[in-house]
Protein backbone atom coordinates (compact mmCIF):
# COMPACT_ATOMS: atom_id res chain seq x y z
CA UNK A 1 0.00 0.00 0.00
CA UNK A 2 1.22 3.57 -0.99
CA UNK A 3 2.31 5.73 2.01
CA UNK A 4 0.30 8.93 2.58
CA UNK A 5 0.71 11.82 4.23
CA UNK A 6 -3.12 12.85 4.15
CA UNK A 7 -5.14 10.25 6.94
CA UNK A 8 -8.21 8.48 5.23
CA UNK A 9 -11.47 8.99 6.80
CA UNK A 10 -11.25 4.71 7.86
CA UNK A 11 -7.75 6.21 9.65
CA UNK A 12 -9.11 9.15 11.24
CA UNK A 13 -11.72 6.64 12.95
CA UNK A 14 -9.50 4.11 13.72
CA UNK A 15 -7.17 7.27 15.95
CA UNK A 16 -10.37 6.74 18.25
CA UNK A 17 -10.62 3.31 18.78
CA UNK A 18 -8.23 2.08 21.74
CA UNK A 19 -4.68 0.30 20.76
CA UNK A 20 -2.46 -0.74 22.64
CA UNK A 21 0.72 1.66 23.72
CA UNK A 22 2.25 -0.90 25.95
CA UNK A 23 1.00 -4.11 25.84
CA UNK A 24 -1.34 -5.11 28.70
CA UNK A 25 -0.58 -2.33 30.14
CA UNK A 26 -2.32 0.75 28.68
CA UNK A 27 -3.59 1.80 25.79
CA UNK A 28 -2.91 4.76 23.33
CA UNK A 29 -4.73 8.31 23.75
CA UNK A 30 -8.07 8.43 22.17
CA UNK A 31 -11.46 10.63 22.06
CA UNK A 32 -14.12 8.89 24.81
CA UNK A 33 -17.04 10.62 22.54
CA UNK A 34 -15.94 10.17 19.40
CA UNK A 35 -15.29 6.18 20.44
CA UNK A 36 -18.58 5.93 21.28
CA UNK A 37 -20.08 6.91 18.04
CA UNK A 38 -17.99 4.78 16.62
CA UNK A 39 -20.11 2.43 18.24
CA UNK A 40 -23.34 3.72 18.01
CA UNK A 41 -22.69 4.01 13.75
CA UNK A 42 -22.11 0.33 14.03
CA UNK A 43 -24.94 -0.81 16.17
CA UNK A 44 -28.51 -1.40 15.76
CA UNK A 45 -30.02 0.70 18.80
CA UNK A 46 -32.01 -2.30 19.92
CA UNK A 47 -29.12 -4.04 21.37
CA UNK A 48 -27.93 -0.36 23.21
CA UNK A 49 -31.24 1.02 24.34
CA UNK A 50 -32.86 -0.81 27.38
CA UNK A 51 -36.10 1.83 27.57
CA UNK A 52 -38.62 -0.77 27.97
CA UNK A 53 -41.90 0.00 25.95
CA UNK A 54 -45.16 1.02 27.35
CA UNK A 55 -47.12 -1.80 28.71
CA UNK A 56 -50.66 -0.81 26.87
CA UNK A 57 -48.23 -0.60 23.53
CA UNK A 58 -46.74 -4.49 24.39
CA UNK A 59 -50.51 -5.77 25.31
CA UNK A 60 -51.98 -4.46 22.06
CA UNK A 61 -48.80 -5.94 19.98
CA UNK A 62 -49.27 -9.51 22.06
CA UNK A 63 -52.75 -8.93 21.26
CA UNK A 64 -52.27 -8.91 17.73
CA UNK A 65 -49.57 -11.37 17.40
CA UNK A 66 -51.67 -13.64 19.38
CA UNK A 67 -54.82 -13.21 17.19
CA UNK A 68 -56.37 -13.40 21.03
CA UNK A 69 -59.23 -12.03 22.58
CA UNK A 70 -58.46 -8.83 25.60
CA UNK A 71 -59.84 -10.77 27.63
CA UNK A 72 -58.25 -14.17 27.08
CA UNK A 73 -54.73 -11.81 27.69
CA UNK A 74 -56.54 -10.79 31.31
CA UNK A 75 -56.57 -14.49 31.74
CA UNK A 76 -53.61 -15.35 30.97
CA UNK A 77 -51.98 -12.43 32.86
CA UNK A 78 -52.93 -13.62 36.46
CA UNK A 79 -52.29 -17.58 35.69
CA UNK A 80 -48.78 -16.54 34.45
CA UNK A 81 -48.22 -14.11 36.80
CA UNK A 82 -44.71 -14.05 39.24
CA UNK A 83 -47.26 -13.87 42.20
CA UNK A 84 -48.37 -17.30 41.77
CA UNK A 85 -45.41 -18.87 41.57
CA UNK A 86 -45.05 -17.62 45.48
CA UNK A 87 -45.83 -19.82 48.29
CA UNK A 88 -47.66 -18.02 50.82
CA UNK A 89 -45.84 -18.41 54.02
CA UNK A 90 -42.39 -16.71 54.61
CA UNK A 91 -39.41 -18.82 54.81
CA UNK A 92 -36.87 -16.85 56.27
CA UNK A 93 -33.02 -18.24 55.63
CA UNK A 94 -31.91 -18.38 59.42
CA UNK A 95 -31.55 -21.26 60.91
CA UNK A 96 -32.48 -21.01 64.68
CA UNK A 97 -30.27 -20.15 67.50
CA UNK A 98 -31.58 -22.75 69.64
CA UNK A 99 -29.97 -25.65 68.26
CA UNK A 100 -30.90 -29.40 69.28
CA UNK A 101 -30.61 -30.83 66.20
CA UNK A 102 -27.49 -32.17 64.62
CA UNK A 103 -28.95 -31.30 61.42
CA UNK A 104 -29.62 -27.56 62.19
CA UNK A 105 -26.15 -27.55 63.61
CA UNK A 106 -24.73 -28.62 60.89
CA UNK A 107 -26.18 -26.36 58.37
CA UNK A 108 -25.94 -23.15 60.84
CA UNK A 109 -22.29 -24.04 60.14
CA UNK A 110 -22.91 -24.12 56.50
CA UNK A 111 -24.56 -20.67 56.82
CA UNK A 112 -21.51 -18.99 58.73
CA UNK A 113 -19.10 -20.38 56.05
CA UNK A 114 -20.87 -19.33 53.58
CA UNK A 115 -21.14 -15.89 55.14
CA UNK A 116 -17.41 -15.85 55.17
CA UNK A 117 -16.92 -16.09 51.10
CA UNK A 118 -16.63 -13.23 48.84
CA UNK A 119 -18.28 -13.01 45.80
CA UNK A 120 -15.83 -13.86 42.84
CA UNK A 121 -16.88 -11.59 40.06
CA UNK A 122 -14.15 -11.52 37.14
CA UNK A 123 -15.22 -8.66 35.07
CA UNK A 124 -12.62 -6.21 33.46
CA UNK A 125 -12.06 -4.49 37.17
CA UNK A 126 -11.69 -7.22 39.17
CA UNK A 127 -8.96 -8.35 36.80
CA UNK A 128 -6.91 -5.33 36.71
CA UNK A 129 -7.32 -4.97 40.62
CA UNK A 130 -6.10 -8.15 40.94
CA UNK A 131 -3.43 -8.00 38.38
CA UNK A 132 -2.66 -4.29 40.68
CA UNK A 133 -2.66 -6.16 44.07
CA UNK A 134 0.87 -7.10 43.41
CA UNK A 135 1.54 -3.49 43.86
CA UNK A 136 -1.22 -1.41 45.11
CA UNK A 137 -4.91 -2.09 46.28
CA UNK A 138 -7.53 -0.48 44.13
CA UNK A 139 -9.21 2.15 47.08
CA UNK A 140 -12.15 2.51 44.96
CA UNK A 141 -14.07 1.94 41.87
CA UNK A 142 -16.39 3.63 40.39
CA UNK A 143 -18.69 3.50 37.18
CA UNK A 144 -19.16 6.77 36.13
CA UNK A 145 -21.29 7.89 32.61
CA UNK A 146 -19.59 9.85 29.50
CA UNK A 147 -21.88 12.54 30.00
CA UNK A 148 -21.42 13.65 33.33
CA UNK A 149 -18.64 16.24 34.91
CA UNK A 150 -15.35 15.50 36.13
CA UNK A 151 -16.52 17.33 39.27
CA UNK A 152 -19.66 14.52 39.45
CA UNK A 153 -16.49 12.41 40.34
CA UNK A 154 -14.95 14.23 42.51
CA UNK A 155 -18.15 14.65 44.28
CA UNK A 156 -17.72 10.89 44.62
CA UNK A 157 -14.47 10.13 45.70
CA UNK A 158 -14.14 9.33 49.12
CA UNK A 159 -10.94 10.15 51.22
CA UNK A 160 -10.41 10.99 55.11
CA UNK A 161 -8.87 13.94 54.48
CA UNK A 162 -12.16 15.55 53.62
CA UNK A 163 -13.41 14.52 57.01
CA UNK A 164 -10.56 15.96 59.34
CA UNK A 165 -10.93 18.91 61.93
CA UNK A 166 -8.60 21.69 62.36
CA UNK A 167 -7.69 22.90 65.68
CA UNK A 168 -6.00 21.87 68.94
CA UNK A 169 -8.98 20.46 71.84
CA UNK A 170 -6.84 19.53 74.77
CA UNK A 171 -8.65 21.88 76.73
CA UNK A 172 -12.14 21.94 74.98
CA UNK A 173 -12.72 18.31 74.23
CA UNK A 174 -16.45 18.64 73.98
CA UNK A 175 -16.03 22.25 71.63
CA UNK A 176 -14.50 20.04 68.37
CA UNK A 177 -16.90 21.97 65.54
CA UNK A 178 -19.13 20.45 62.66
CA UNK A 179 -16.86 21.74 59.97
CA UNK A 180 -14.70 19.57 57.57
CA UNK A 181 -12.20 20.42 55.66
CA UNK A 182 -14.10 19.52 53.06
CA UNK A 183 -16.64 22.80 53.31
CA UNK A 184 -13.61 24.76 54.02
CA UNK A 185 -11.47 23.70 51.40
CA UNK A 186 -12.91 23.08 48.21
CA UNK A 187 -10.02 23.41 45.87
CA UNK A 188 -8.80 20.01 43.96
CA UNK A 189 -8.02 19.11 40.32
CA UNK A 190 -7.70 16.11 37.93
CA UNK A 191 -4.56 16.09 35.77
CA UNK A 192 -4.92 14.29 32.63
CA UNK A 193 -2.58 14.41 29.33
CA UNK A 194 -1.10 17.68 30.26
CA UNK A 195 -4.09 19.75 31.41
CA UNK A 196 -5.23 20.58 34.96
CA UNK A 197 -9.15 20.25 35.26
CA UNK A 198 -9.82 22.33 38.46
CA UNK A 199 -12.63 23.06 40.42
CA UNK A 200 -13.88 26.55 40.39
CA UNK A 201 -17.91 25.35 41.31
CA UNK A 202 -16.96 27.74 44.62
CA UNK A 203 -15.91 31.43 45.21
CA UNK A 204 -13.41 29.64 48.08
CA UNK A 205 -11.67 27.56 45.17
CA UNK A 206 -8.14 28.55 44.27
CA UNK A 207 -6.10 27.21 41.22
CA UNK A 208 -3.97 24.94 43.59
CA UNK A 209 -2.55 23.59 39.95
CA UNK A 210 -0.33 27.15 39.77
CA UNK A 211 2.33 26.40 41.97
CA UNK A 212 3.20 23.51 39.92
CA UNK A 213 2.24 25.41 36.44
CA UNK A 214 4.93 27.89 38.03
CA UNK A 215 7.66 25.71 38.42
CA UNK A 216 7.32 23.74 35.55
CA UNK A 217 7.48 27.00 33.56
CA UNK A 218 11.26 27.02 35.24
CA UNK A 219 12.11 23.88 34.27
CA UNK A 220 12.01 22.29 30.16
CA UNK A 221 8.67 20.89 30.49
CA UNK A 222 5.96 21.43 28.08
CA UNK A 223 3.08 24.36 29.11
CA UNK A 224 0.62 22.51 30.61
CA UNK A 225 -3.14 23.88 30.15
CA UNK A 226 -5.90 24.00 32.57
CA UNK A 227 -9.52 23.59 32.55
CA UNK A 228 -12.77 23.92 34.75
CA UNK A 229 -13.26 20.35 35.72
CA UNK A 230 -17.46 21.01 36.26
CA UNK A 231 -17.75 22.33 32.44
CA UNK A 232 -15.67 18.97 31.23
CA UNK A 233 -18.05 15.87 30.36
CA UNK A 234 -15.96 12.18 30.49
CA UNK A 235 -16.75 12.94 26.36
CA UNK A 236 -15.01 15.53 25.54
CA UNK A 237 -12.06 14.10 27.15
CA UNK A 238 -8.41 11.92 25.01
CA UNK A 239 -7.95 9.60 27.68
CA UNK A 240 -5.77 6.33 27.76
CA UNK A 241 -7.28 3.26 29.64
CA UNK A 242 -5.34 1.74 32.31
CA UNK A 243 -3.05 4.62 32.34
CA UNK A 244 -1.95 6.40 36.09
CA UNK A 245 -3.66 9.74 36.18
CA UNK A 246 -3.96 11.90 39.40
CA UNK A 247 -6.36 13.64 41.12
CA UNK A 248 -5.02 16.41 44.23
CA UNK A 249 -7.04 17.80 46.89
CA UNK A 250 -7.05 19.08 50.53
CA UNK A 251 -3.62 21.21 48.82
CA UNK A 252 -1.56 17.76 48.74
CA UNK A 253 -3.42 15.04 49.29
CA UNK A 254 -2.99 12.75 46.07
CA UNK A 255 -4.68 9.96 44.15
CA UNK A 256 -3.86 8.01 41.47
CA UNK A 257 -7.05 7.85 39.39
CA UNK A 258 -7.08 4.79 36.40
CA UNK A 259 -9.77 4.16 33.65
CA UNK A 260 -9.96 0.95 33.66
CA UNK A 261 -12.79 0.26 31.24
CA UNK A 262 -14.72 1.86 28.42
CA UNK A 263 -17.88 1.13 27.13
CA UNK A 264 -21.70 1.02 26.41
CA UNK A 265 -23.91 0.19 29.02
CA UNK A 266 -25.35 -3.43 29.79
CA UNK A 267 -28.80 -4.56 30.19
CA UNK A 268 -27.66 -5.88 33.80
CA UNK A 269 -25.86 -2.41 34.71
CA UNK A 270 -27.42 -0.51 36.66
CA UNK A 271 -30.14 1.67 34.56
CA UNK A 272 -31.22 4.57 36.76
CA UNK A 273 -28.99 7.49 35.41
CA UNK A 274 -29.27 9.63 38.86
CA UNK A 275 -27.53 6.58 40.62
CA UNK A 276 -24.14 7.62 39.00
CA UNK A 277 -21.51 7.55 39.50
CA UNK A 278 -21.39 4.67 40.84
CA UNK A 279 -19.53 2.88 43.78
CA UNK A 280 -18.98 -0.30 42.88
CA UNK A 281 -16.26 -1.62 45.61
CA UNK A 282 -14.65 0.06 48.14
CA UNK A 283 -11.21 -1.39 49.62
CA UNK A 284 -12.13 -2.50 53.46
CA UNK A 285 -9.07 -0.24 55.68
CA UNK A 286 -7.83 -1.71 58.61
CA UNK A 287 -8.97 0.52 61.18
CA UNK A 288 -6.84 1.70 63.59
CA UNK A 289 -8.14 1.08 67.31
CA UNK A 290 -7.71 2.94 70.74
CA UNK A 291 -3.88 2.01 72.08
CA UNK A 292 -5.06 1.35 75.09
CA UNK A 293 -8.31 -0.24 75.11
CA UNK A 294 -7.51 -2.03 71.54
CA UNK A 295 -11.14 -2.40 70.87
CA UNK A 296 -12.86 0.52 69.66
CA UNK A 297 -11.31 2.71 66.58
CA UNK A 298 -9.63 5.96 67.31
CA UNK A 299 -11.16 8.99 67.81
CA UNK A 300 -8.33 11.24 69.11
CA UNK A 301 -4.49 11.67 68.53
CA UNK A 302 -2.61 13.47 70.92
CA UNK A 303 1.44 14.58 71.50
CA UNK A 304 3.28 15.44 73.69
CA UNK A 305 1.40 13.51 76.21
CA UNK A 306 3.09 12.23 79.22
CA UNK A 307 -0.13 9.71 79.51
CA UNK A 308 0.86 8.06 76.54
CA UNK A 309 2.97 4.99 75.39
CA UNK A 310 3.98 6.83 72.32
CA UNK A 311 4.01 9.88 70.56
CA UNK A 312 1.41 10.44 68.90
CA UNK A 313 -1.23 8.13 70.37
CA UNK A 314 -4.34 7.50 69.53
CA UNK A 315 -7.23 6.60 71.73
CA UNK A 316 -10.79 6.28 71.60
CA UNK A 317 -12.84 8.59 73.00
CA UNK A 318 -13.76 6.94 76.28
CA UNK A 319 -10.05 5.91 77.19
CA UNK A 320 -9.24 9.41 76.20
CA UNK A 321 -11.52 11.18 78.65
CA UNK A 322 -10.97 8.72 81.20
CA UNK A 323 -6.68 9.71 80.86
CA UNK A 324 -6.95 12.41 80.55
CA UNK A 325 -10.12 14.64 82.39
CA UNK A 326 -11.15 13.74 86.15
CA UNK A 327 -14.23 13.49 87.32
CA UNK A 328 -15.44 17.08 86.61
CA UNK A 329 -13.55 17.31 83.04
CA UNK A 330 -10.84 19.44 84.39
CA UNK A 331 -8.01 18.83 82.20
CA UNK A 332 -4.84 16.45 83.85
CA UNK A 333 -1.39 16.96 82.94
CA UNK A 334 -0.45 18.21 79.77
CA UNK A 335 -0.69 17.31 76.60
CA UNK A 336 -1.91 18.27 72.87
CA UNK A 337 -5.43 16.43 71.38
CA UNK A 338 -6.54 17.09 68.09
CA UNK A 339 -9.77 14.72 66.33
CA UNK A 340 -8.44 11.61 64.35
CA UNK A 341 -10.61 10.46 61.52
CA UNK A 342 -9.76 6.87 60.80
CA UNK A 343 -9.51 5.74 57.31
CA UNK A 344 -11.52 2.82 57.86
CA UNK A 345 -14.32 4.99 58.22
CA UNK A 346 -15.51 4.71 54.77
CA UNK A 347 -15.51 0.91 55.17
ZN1 LIG B 1 -7.50 12.44 49.53
ZN1 LIG C 1 -10.07 2.78 74.10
Amino acid sequence: MAESSTLTCEEKQHENVPVYEFIDVNSKEFHIGAFRDLWLDVLNPEVYSYGEPAPEIEDVEFIEEMGIEPKTLEELKSICSVDSLRSRHEDTDNVPSDLHLSTLKLRKRRQDYKETLTRDTADRHEVYANEMFKFVRAYQTLHVLGSQKLSDLRDAICCVSDLQVFGEFSNTPDMVPQFISKDHYKSAFFFFNGTFFNDTRFPECQDISKTTREWTRTRDFPEFKTAKMEDTSFYDLKMKVGFPYLYTHQGDCEHVVILTDVRLVHQDDCLDMKLYPLITHKHRVVTRKCSVCHLYISRWITTSDAFAPTDPCLFCDQCFRMFHYDDKGNKLGDFLAYAYVDPGTFN
